[in-house]
């Protein structure tokens, strides 16, 4: 089934049971601590939280969402994209726990022929926070498992937050079980309460139900809070892994090789000549760039430019990231004029923006391929100059300071540096490095409190950062050693 049908049929499904189809927002969120919008419930915030009254009970949508904590997965896991797409259902004040249950185990179990997904029931594992009786009550009563076929989950994965006093509640994300080429066999009655790593693979968490029912006083952690009452209107907020569910109905083995995501890697393999499924390392590379080049290309359809802070420099690293990724591939041509076009022509089936914004879309990408391409020119003979200054003096170290001064003035990305060091048997003083880049970080903060004089509040919403991750970006190292 393409991502197309089963967009529209979620779609379809919860409208027929009385939901408002909600367009997706843009991926930047209306929230001063949000880069990007990680959850399909960001833009229904205000309803969740009081602040306003929504103008419909039942809501649903197909959100748009950019994790950037997720960065270090891609290509790695089978399951995380840095873009993805979140189809949800909501409910403010309207139906609870079993209508939840009821509404999401019907979609995905409802035979093909009848317009839902018709994942196999046998292979379903619905979990639940310890300890939460009524949704195991609902859960059976809906599937007809016994209550040891309900997996029983602690509150990091199974409770849900804002990560400050407010509103909270127990969570059921739904797994389904790919088999045991993905990871170890297991028993559902033992399972919890920590989801085991090696089995995140093969029970793909596809749906999260977030049963919004608590009034929090303290939230010192995902695992450590204080309950000090019940809601007066229950919500529901829902989240289903669109990319998830098609890696599934399109029997494919990760979410990169969906229908709206493998022609990027399909065009990659024509470039570098390199066979996807040949070589790990190259297929994580493959990956990344397929994955990276549609989630920078969304990001500037919604407004962002590269830059040097904030959502600019996510951006930009993205975009690098892509690029550079295409290198190591074994392709030094510009890639963005040859593969961005390639992601436009999926996506731009159901964002239409990407077609119309095309000549400004494109003209940002790939002016900022051509100036990396510069920076990449004017560093590479600076590494060189350098490594044999390494060399001729006997060493096999580059110094952290070289490094540093290879990053901070020529942009010169760290993993590069290590690459390129490697290639000519050499190593990099890396944590000489990341000695200079956190002192460099700490000038620039002592700096901007220099200059603002204040702390900015951030106390208000960081919620939805701590309960989908940490959200502002973190990776200014991290982004640029993923692929080593
Ligand atoms: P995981 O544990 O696999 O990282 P999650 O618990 O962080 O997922 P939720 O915050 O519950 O995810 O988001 C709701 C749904 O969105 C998930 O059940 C999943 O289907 C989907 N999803 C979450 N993160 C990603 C991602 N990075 N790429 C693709 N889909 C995702
Ligand atoms: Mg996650
Ligand atoms: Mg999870
Ligand atoms: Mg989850």
């Amino acid at each position: 089934m393409d991502t197309a049908e089963i967009r529209r049929r979620f779609l379809a499904h919860f409208e027929a049971a009385g939901h408002a189809v909600v367009p997706s927002a843009s991926l930047l969120a209306d929230d001063p601590n949000l880069l990007f919008v990680p959850a399909g419930m960001v833009p229904f915030k205000p309803y969740f939280l009081g602040q306003e009254t929504p103008p419909y009970v039942r809501a649903t949508s197909i959100q748009k969402c950019v994790r950037t904590p997720d960065i270090e997965d891609v290509g790695k896991t089978t399951r995380h994209g840095t873009f993805f797409e979140m189809c949800g259902n909501f409910s403010f004040g309207d139906y609870f726990k079993q209508g939840a249950v009821e509404l999401a185990w019907d979609l995905i179990t409802k035979p093909i022929a009848d317009g839902g997904y018709g994942l196999d029931r046998d292979r379903l594992y619905p979990s639940v926070l310890v300890g939460d009786d009524e949704a195991i009550e609902h859960w059976m009563h809906v599937t007809g498992f016994p209550r040891e076929r309900i997996v029983q989950l602690g509150p990091r994965e199974n409770y849900w937050s804002m990560g400050v006093p407010g509103p909270g509640g127990p969570c059921s994300e739904i797994l389904y079980d790919r088999g045991p080429e993905f990871g170890p066999d297991f028993d559902p009655a033992t399972l919890g309460p920590d989801m085991p790593v090696e089995l995140e693979d093969r029970l793909l968490e596809i749906w999260n139900l977030v049963f919004m029912q608590d009034e929090l006083s303290a939230v010192r952690s995902k695992s450590d809070f204080d309950i000090s009452g019940s809601l007066p209107k229950k919500n529901i907020d829902t989240g289903m892994g669109l990319d998830r569910v098609a890696l599934l109905l399109q029997g494919k083995a990760n979410m990169y090789e969906i229908d709206v995501v493998y022609p990027v890697i399909a065009k990659a393999q024509e470039m570098t000549g390199k066979t996807y499924g040949a070589d790990h390392d190259d297929d994580v590379r493959f990956r990344v760039v397929a994955d990276h080049v549609r989630s920078s290309m969304m990001l500037i359809g919604d407004g962002v430019t590269p830059g040097n802070d904030g959502r600019g420099y996510v951006l930009r690293r993205l975009l690098r990231r892509a690029v550079r990724s295409m290198r190591l591939l074994g392709c030094e041509d510009r890639v963005l004029p040859e593969l961005m076009p390639v992601s436009r022509d999926v996506m731009g089936q159901t964002y239409d923006n990407l077609l119309t914004d095309w000549p400004r879309i494109s003209q940002v990408a790939f002016a900022e391929e051509d100036a990396f391409r510069k920076t990449l020119q004017a560093g590479t003979q600076i590494f060189d100059q350098a490594a044999s200054e390494v060399k001729q003096t006997g060493g096999a170290t580059l110094s952290g300071e070289r490094a540093f001064a290879l990053h901070d003035t020529y942009g010169f990305p760290i993993d590069l540096t290590l690459e390129m060091a490697a290639e000519q048997g050499l190593t990099v003083d890396e944590q000489g490095f990341r000695g200079l880049m956190a002192e460099q970080r700490e000038r620039a903060k002592a700096d901007a409190r220099a200059k603002k004089g204040t702390h900015g509040d951030t106390a208000v919403y960081r919620g939805i950062y701590d309960a989908h991750g940490p959200t502002e970006w973190l990776a200014y190292e991290t982004l640029e050693t993923e692929s080593r």
